[in-house]
């Protein structure tokens, strides 16, 4: 009997990535190849990239160095490189690093069949860069990382060319996936006792807009609703600019999309904002969150923040703290303005210095701890519903952890193996990330 080859995968970046690599995997193991850990045993290594910020591509770069000696060791081993950081420099990456083998971007991850025979046969450089017409993952098959809960792309690419980001470049214009196509891969996860559905999109609110039957992102909602076995639905990234009413009745009147809202803000300055091209201002933004709140009760809202945009001054990034003063979010991912070199706001002038942003990042972050703080201590002494996704990471016996409705993790102890299950449990303990409780039998 001979050895399965082995394939040795890292992902770096977003839930799309994450996703992209559980399909890439799906096809791999079609093709015989089985997972492996250990990349000094691999016969393939795949590196599935993000090229967002600066500091991810230079890791990854750093990353495809070290492999040159695994390849000299045994030249049989083939290096792939895909994801948005291949779509981005595409030959670039043959130029730095020749013992690369193959190269392809998101939009033919599902075209692995053909890629992996073309090196395995063709004996020469492969790159598969081109967009694809539609947007589909029918009878591609794939491995998913979970049991409980499933991502779902449900659209890729994105038209809003934010000045500061990559991705319209490295994903394209927005696809929408046919919602037939996705209503029969949902019931086919609750079919196999999948419990969330997780949907993705760059800008997931602008759903359908491309199709041309009458398709929106409120209306996938309440169909994908009416499916039996699934309990929860979440969504991300929302865009401010289509956050509308009827979707805020949507989600109030669908029982089972979690009461939590993930809606970047980037800037609380409209100076900063124009400069985005992030076609809302504060007050715009500020509204929408008011209309959520009045409308859907025990909502969680959370944020993406950038700080060290070019231009920005103390008083705009005064701006973006009072918005967080006022807005109370539950919790921020907050980053640093990287330059990159496709997006329009690298060539500004006024570019913050580092130690600036990093001074800047502190106080937000300090900020926003002081806030999530509060917002949970409120919990404490409160009975709350929790999906069961994890047992303890460092061993302890019987512990579990699992995230409420609004997405906070809730840590507890069973004796029973719960995950899977929606238990409830009372929160005893708080911190600015984590709520610790004891389980309601
Ligand atoms: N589509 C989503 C949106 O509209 O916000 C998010 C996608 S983006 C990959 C995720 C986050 O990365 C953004 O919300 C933004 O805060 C951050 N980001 C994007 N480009 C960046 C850059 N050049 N420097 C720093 N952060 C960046
Ligand atoms: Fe990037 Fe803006 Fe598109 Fe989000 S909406 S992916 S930040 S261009």
């Amino acid at each position: 009997m001979t050895n399965k080859p082995k394939v040795f995968i890292k992902t770096f970046g977003c839930q799309m990535n994450v996703n992209d690599s559980e399909y890439i995997i799906g096809q791999l193991v079609k093709l015989g190849y089985s997972i492996t850990e250990d990349i000094s045993k691999s016969n393939l290594i795949l590196l599935n990239t993000c090229c967002v910020r600066a500091k991810v591509e230079q890791k990854i770069y750093s990353l495809i160095g070290k492999i040159k000696k695994i390849k000299e060791n045994n030249p049989n081993v083939i290096l792939g490189i895909c994801g948005c950081m291949a779509q981005k420099e595409k030959e670039n990456i043959f130029e730095r690093a020749p013992y690369v083998d193959f190269i392809f971007s998101p939009s033919q991850v599902n075209n692995l069949e053909e890629i992996i025979n073309a090196i395995r046969y063709g004996n020469k450089k492969y790159i598969s860069c081109e967009n694809t017409p539609e947007f589909s993952f029918n009878h591609v098959p794939v491995k998913r990382e979970s049991k409980i809960s499933a991502w779902i792309q449900i659209m890729r690419g994105c038209n809003n060319y934010c000045s500061y980001c990559v991705v319209p470049y490295t994903r394209g214009p927005e696809q929408s996936r046919g919602v037939s196509e996705i209503l029969s891969e949902v019931n086919n996860l609750a079919q196999n006792k999948y419990k969330e559905m997780f949907l993705l999109g760059q800008n997931v609110n602008s759903y359908g807009n491309d199709l041309s039957q009458s398709a929106t992102f409120s209306k996938l909602l309440e169909l994908l609703n009416n499916i039996n076995g699934i309990e929860r639905i979440r969504f991300t990234t929302s865009h401010p600019k289509d956050f509308s009413f009827d979707l805020i009745k949507t989600i109030k009147s669908c029982n089972k999309i979690c009461n939590h809202i993930h809606l970047p803000i980037q800037s609380g300055s409209n100076k900063i904002l124009k400069m985005m091209n992030r076609k809302y201002d504060i007050d715009y933004y500020k509204n929408i969150i008011k209309e959520i709140r009045n409308n859907i009760d025990n909502i969680a809202i959370t944020t993406d923040v950038m700080v060290g945009f070019p231009g920005e001054t103390e008083d705009d990034f005064m701006d973006t703290l009072r918005a967080f003063k006022e807005i109370e979010f539950d919790e921020a991912y907050t980053f640093i303005y990287s330059n990159r070199v496709n997006a329009i706001a690298s060539l500004l002038p006024d570019q913050v210095p580092l130690k600036l942003k990093k001074e800047r990042l502190w106080r937000l972050i300090e900020l926003q701890k002081d806030i999530s703080t509060k917002i949970n201590k409120k919990l404490e002494g409160m009975i709350v519903g929790v999906l069961v996704d994890k047992k303890s990471k460092k061993n302890i016996a019987n512990q579990f952890s699992g995230r409420t409705g609004t997405n906070k993790t809730v840590v507890f102890t069973s004796k029973q193996d719960l995950l899977g299950e929606l238990v409830k449990v009372k929160i005893i303990k708080s911190s600015p990330w984590t709520l610790y409780g004891e389980l309601i039998e």
